[in-house]
């Protein structure tokens, strides 16, 4: 471990240098890419032809490009060498997936970052023997019209021939029929069921994102009775079906009165389940996985479940790469950053304070502003990531928003603010995630202190009426009156800042905010319908708008509002 920490060291401390190098690498491999020969680089590969000749790109742009590849174009279109692999991202503000190219160099970052802070974290909190409750879930790859193998980014990791052979060295409580079974509600619940089997040796629990632990967690809440009828007759519950499933978990499953009766004991013991977690996984060192972002409205009700256990977000990562590593596994989830990999790709940033000034009114022509490259990002400073990929992305718009908040040797350390794309806007509003996620909490804290949590929450701008509106959907964990959703209907509406919304809500340009109030599972059912096109729950994060195209997501919204209150007069 020591060694990895050492490598990594060294690399932060030559950044710039293993940035050159690495962009080098990059178009050496693809010199025959026809995508860079029609920009004219010619084999060039040297950083100043590169950013005089490629543009900056976003996903629509090179659109047409993975098309063709998808199609099965055979010729290096975007590559070197033929991409027989894409990913489909899970279109974390929008709920639209995008097939992104993937290939082994795109395999391999993913090992090195998962390398690198797991020798961070095991600094920090050492694991010794024991297992790891991991809510894992592959979703199933399959064949595009072109003969591509196609899966999200974490399951064509899983399923990578490499992967597949470390499958059966690591110490998971679940066996691998479970994390790769079909179904997701089974998986869930026999993940459940072997974490409590092997609940004293469970030294970690984790998944890829904070959502999929809360909701493994809630899940309990409603099964935990039939988890310990299982384990008091050492009979799996009828309810999972898969026969790989099956057999896989009559192994483990072996009549247990002893514990069943101990985890019921534990469970009758617990108020409102707070410290749940280390309640029924004594030996937990911590919990892991991302936390920031689009998760941290789930961050409130895993400290709940996690009592006193330490709070670990994982890396931050995309289906375009591998972007940077929690090398401080330490800080809260609040205060977490990461650390670039100068060697997972080339990494360019755009000033963002630099293009609101010169979108801010002006009448002098727009000049967009420059990308800067990794070690010249300044501290305080936000940006949007650009990244140059081994697998056929060029200078292409993440659309993520961070903010450098140090350095780690001569690398940033970033810390994750949102999605670069606005939420909400009807005219001259301008709404981002974070400004709804704002609204949301300040409206939940009306809501607490009935002891009621929204559970997940949604919005989509309504403009089939005149004028348009925000409309924001709550699931609930319970019953709250008329009167004080209403309250919270006017928090929301009060709570966008921006003077685009207050100036048209003051102008009717805007109407009253709408706050849906859903029926219990309605996320689960929006989850569901997104896994049958492709997602995985793994890579799971539910849309935080909902726009006009997708259709069924909004109609699954429509059909289970309980109840919906306007916003009061502005
Ligand atoms: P996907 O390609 O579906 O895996 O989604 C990738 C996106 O997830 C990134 O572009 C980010 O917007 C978000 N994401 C990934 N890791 C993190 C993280 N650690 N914190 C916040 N957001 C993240």
């Amino acid at each position: 471990m020591d060694i990895v920490i050492d490598e990594f060291e060294a690399i932060t401390k030559d950044a710039e240098r293993v940035q050159r190098e690495t962009l080098r690498r990059i178009l050496e491999d693809n010199t025959s890419a026809e995508y860079l020969q029609n920009l004219g680089l010619n084999g060039r590969t040297d950083l100043e032809s590169f950013k005089a000749l490629v543009p900056p790109v976003t996903h629509k742009d090179l659109e047409p490009f993975i098309m063709r590849i998808i199609d099965g174009e055979a010729s290096s279109i975007l590559t070197g060498q033929p991409i027989k692999t894409v990913s489909l991202s899970s279109g974390t503000t929008g709920g639209k997936p995008k097939f992104i190219p993937f290939n082994d160099e795109l395999y391999e970052t993913a090992m090195q970052i998962n390398l690198i802070s797991s020798a961070f974290r095991d600094r920090e909190f050492p694991i010794k023997k024991g297992k790891a409750l991991s809510f894992l879930y592959s979703s199933k790859q399959f064949k595009t019209k072109g003969g591509l193998t196609a899966g999200t980014f974490s399951t064509n990791v899983m399923r990578h021939e490499k992967t597949k052979s470390m499958v059966k060295q690591m110490e998971w409580c679940s066996p691998k029929e479970v994390i790769f079974g079909p179904d997701f509600q089974q998986s869930l619940y026999c993940h459940l069921l072997c974490g409590l089997i092997f609940s004293e040796e469970v030294q970690l629990v984790s998944s890829a994102f904070a959502h999929s632990i809360v909701q493994a967690f809630r899940t309990f809440e409603q099964v935990w009775q039939e988890l310990c009828t299982d384990i008091r007759e050492g009979v799996l519950i009828n309810r999972v079906t898969v026969p790989s499933i099956r057999t896989a978990m009559s192994k483990l499953l072996k009549p247990n009165p002893e514990l069943a009766n101990l985890i019921e004991h534990k469970c009758k013991g617990l108020n409102n389940w707070y410290g749940l977690i280390p309640e029924l996984f004594p030996n937990t060192k911590y919990i892991h996985g991302i936390m920031t972002g689009s998760m941290e409205p789930y961050v409130t009700k895993l400290k709940h479940y996690a009592g006193d256990l330490p709070l670990l977000t994982g890396d931050y990562t995309a289906s375009e790469g591998c972007i940077a590593s929690n090398v401080n596994p330490n800080l809260l989830p609040e205060l977490a950053t990461y650390a670039v990999l100068p060697h997972s790709g080339y990494f360019e940033f755009i000033p963002l304070s630099e293009s609101q000034q010169h979108n801010g009114g002006s009448t002098l022509p727009r000049v967009d502003p420059q990308p800067v490259g990794l070690t010249q990002v300044k501290i305080g400073e936000e940006y949007e990531i650009m990244i140059t990929n081994a697998a056929g992305l060029y200078r292409y718009k993440l659309g993520d928003v961070v903010k450098v908040m140090g350095f780690h040797n001569s690398t940033p350390e970033l810390k994750f603010i949102r999605r670069s794309c606005l939420l909400l806007t009807i005219n001259i509003d301008k709404n981002t995630e974070i400004d709804l996620q704002v609204a949301v909490a300040a409206a939940a804290k009306l809501i607490a202190s009935d002891k009621l949590e929204v559970v997940d929450y949604t919005s989509h701008v309504d403009v089939s009426s005149e004028p348009g509106h925000y409309v924001i959907f709550w699931e609930i964990n319970g019953e709250a009156s008329a009167e004080l959703l209403s309250e919270c209907c006017n928090c929301m509406d009060k709570s966008f800042l921006d003077a685009g919304y207050t100036t048209s809500r003051r102008t009717n340009g805007i109407g009253p905010l709408e706050l849906c109030v859903l029926r219990r599972g309605t996320f689960q059912k929006i989850q569901d319908h997104m896994l049958g096109f492709g997602a995985t729950a793994f890579q799971y994060k539910t849309p935080r708008c909902i726009g006009p195209r997708h259709r069924a997501v909004l109609q699954i919204l429509s059909e289970n509002v309980m109840k919906s209150y306007l916003s009061a007069a502005y």
